[in-house]
């Protein structure tokens, strides 16, 4: 038998003839994701139920030494799950079990391949009380392909959802499983410590390091109601003061900023809008009427800050929405490429980033639009600039490609990290990063995973 047919056989013996493919029709789809990113090979899907599935999968692949790539919703746009040396996708999607809600402590236990669309429904469902920190990502995205590369989410205020993360079941590269958090010495997945954090070992690698197969997520009180205040003004020297003041009143879920060229009416705009919550009117109105005076403290008569007091019920509600709209608020183009660069900054660098960002789009001949997160109090903001594209036009994807280049370059030049980075960006940092860290970086890999199987080439430099 040749070692493909093998390979192969022993994927069928173990996760059964249904859930694994070499069919070039079946293989089309993961070799490809909504990005620029060019296809590339992939040799098998499989796609496992149970973490013993998975950990017969990886002794497989240390053995036969062939890649494995581990894949959520596949939807970062970066290129991430699709493999670069070929080998194995574990789509992690059957694992889908939603295993314990814990009211008092409130976390949630999951399998991987829970959807946020099916974490949230499942909540509003039996635990109406409680929700997460819900991207504005499809909702077939999921959970734990969001936590393992810092996303954000509806409560960016509470943190990012990386630091929502309470613990973790993992199969090492080697295939150990491994328990990381509370759930190492206790049968409580309440918390990482206070133990050494051994979580970061699998947070912003990329599945390099091994496969999750559970998490522990935290849960907050979802108060009764919600709304939003928002605010506009032209120019975005002022944006870090508006922040640091919203910020201060310790009143909001979740802070956007956008600012798109089309429709006309939006171009030279930068929109700041505010999600609040509360449990009664009274609640929400106090904090609406906080919020309404941060304009007078900031900018002065010729540089202002407006509060947008009637926002049209169509645009509230597609605000308020659960995932709101980032995909349709895009400037999709005919063809339908999207892709974005996120770059995580210090607020005090968004009035640069927003100035350049303008003259990169037009640079390459595209319409400005960005979308971005206040995380964490105003500790960090990611800077979301996004690129739409015509995917059946080689030269609008190269154009595409070469303002995300830029864009990386210049988040970098002004301090920021390029977020979820595709292997063009992942070059990018690793050439502006302390060379010792890089070192650090390689040998925590080569400790995990010493025969370089999980998801080879990306964080190599
Ligand atoms: C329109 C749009 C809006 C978006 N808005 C947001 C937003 O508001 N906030 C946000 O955070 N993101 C956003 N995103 C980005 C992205 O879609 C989300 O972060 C998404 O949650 C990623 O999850 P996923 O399941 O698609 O991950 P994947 O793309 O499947 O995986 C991400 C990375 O994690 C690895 N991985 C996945 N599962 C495992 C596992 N079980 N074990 C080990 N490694 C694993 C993969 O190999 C890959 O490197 C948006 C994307 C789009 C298209």
């Amino acid at each position: 038998m040749g070692r493909e047919e093998l390979i192969y056989n022993s994927l069928v013996d173990i996760a059964g003839e249904d859930l694994v493919s070499n069919e070039p029709e079946d293989l089309y789809i993961y070799s490809r994701d909504g990005g620029t990113t060019k296809p590339r090979r992939v040799d098998y899907v499989v796609s496992p139920k149970t973490v013993e599935e998975v950990q017969k999968i990886v002794i497989l692949a240390n053995k036969e030494n062939v890649p494995i790539t581990p894949m959520g919703g596949g939807l970062t746009l970066n290129g991430l799950v699709i493999p670069v040396r070929g080998g194995i996708v574990i789509d992690m999607k059957r694992m889908d079990r939603i295993i314990e809600v814990n009211e008092s402590s409130r976390y949630v236990i999951i399998e991987a391949g829970v959807s946020q669309g099916a974490l949230m429904s499942y909540l509003k469902k039996n635990y109406p009380d409680l929700q997460h920190s819900m991207p504005e990502a499809p909702s077939i995205a999921t959970v734990v392909g969001n936590l393992l590369i810092r996303g954000h989410g509806s409560l960016s205020q509470y943190g990012d959802n990386s630091n929502m993360l309470n613990g973790i079941e993992v199969v090492l590269p080697t295939g150990e499983i491994c328990q990381v958090g509370s759930c190492s010495t206790s049968p409580h997945w309440f918390s990482k410590g206070p133990l050494p954090d051994l979580a970061g070992l699998f947070v912003g690698w990329f599945g390099t390091t091994g496969i999750v197969t559970k998490a522990s997520l935290r849960l907050y009180p979802r108060p009764e109601k919600r709304d939003m205040v928002l605010f506009a003004t032209q120019n975005p020297d002022l944006i870090p003061d508006v922040i640091c003041k919203i910020t201060q009143t310790r009143m909001a879920d979740n802070i956007g900023m956008m600012e798109q060229e089309k429709p006309e009416y939006m171009k030279g705009y930068q929109f700041i809008g505010v999600i609040i919550s509360g449990d009664s009117e009274e609640e929400i109105n106090y904090k609406k009427k906080v919020l309404g005076k941060i304009p007078q403290a900031c900018g002065d008569s010729e540089n202002k800050v407006t509060l947008l007091e009637e926002i049209p019920p169509s645009s509230k509600e597609r605000f308020l929405e659960e995932p709101p709209f980032a995909a349709v608020a895009a400037d999709f183009r005919k063809g339908g490429g999207f892709q974005y660069c996120g770059i995580m900054m210090p607020i005090e660098k968004v009035p640069e980033a927003w100035r350049r960002g303008i003259e990169i789009a037009h640079k390459h001949g595209m319409l400005f639009q960005c979308a971005n997160q206040v995380m964490s109090a105003g500790h960090e903001v990611m800077f979301g600039f996004n690129y739409s594209f015509n995917r059946a036009d080689e030269k609008d994807v190269e154009r595409a490609k070469k303002a995300m280049e830029d864009t990386n370059k210049l988040g970098l030049e002004l301090g920021g990290i390029p977020w979820k980075a595709d292997l063009q960006a992942q070059k990018q940092i690793v050439e502006k990063m302390d060379p010792n860290t890089f070192e650090l970086m390689k040998k925590v890999k080569k400790l995990l995973d010493p025969n370089g199987i999980m998801n080879p080439g990306n964080w190599e430099g």
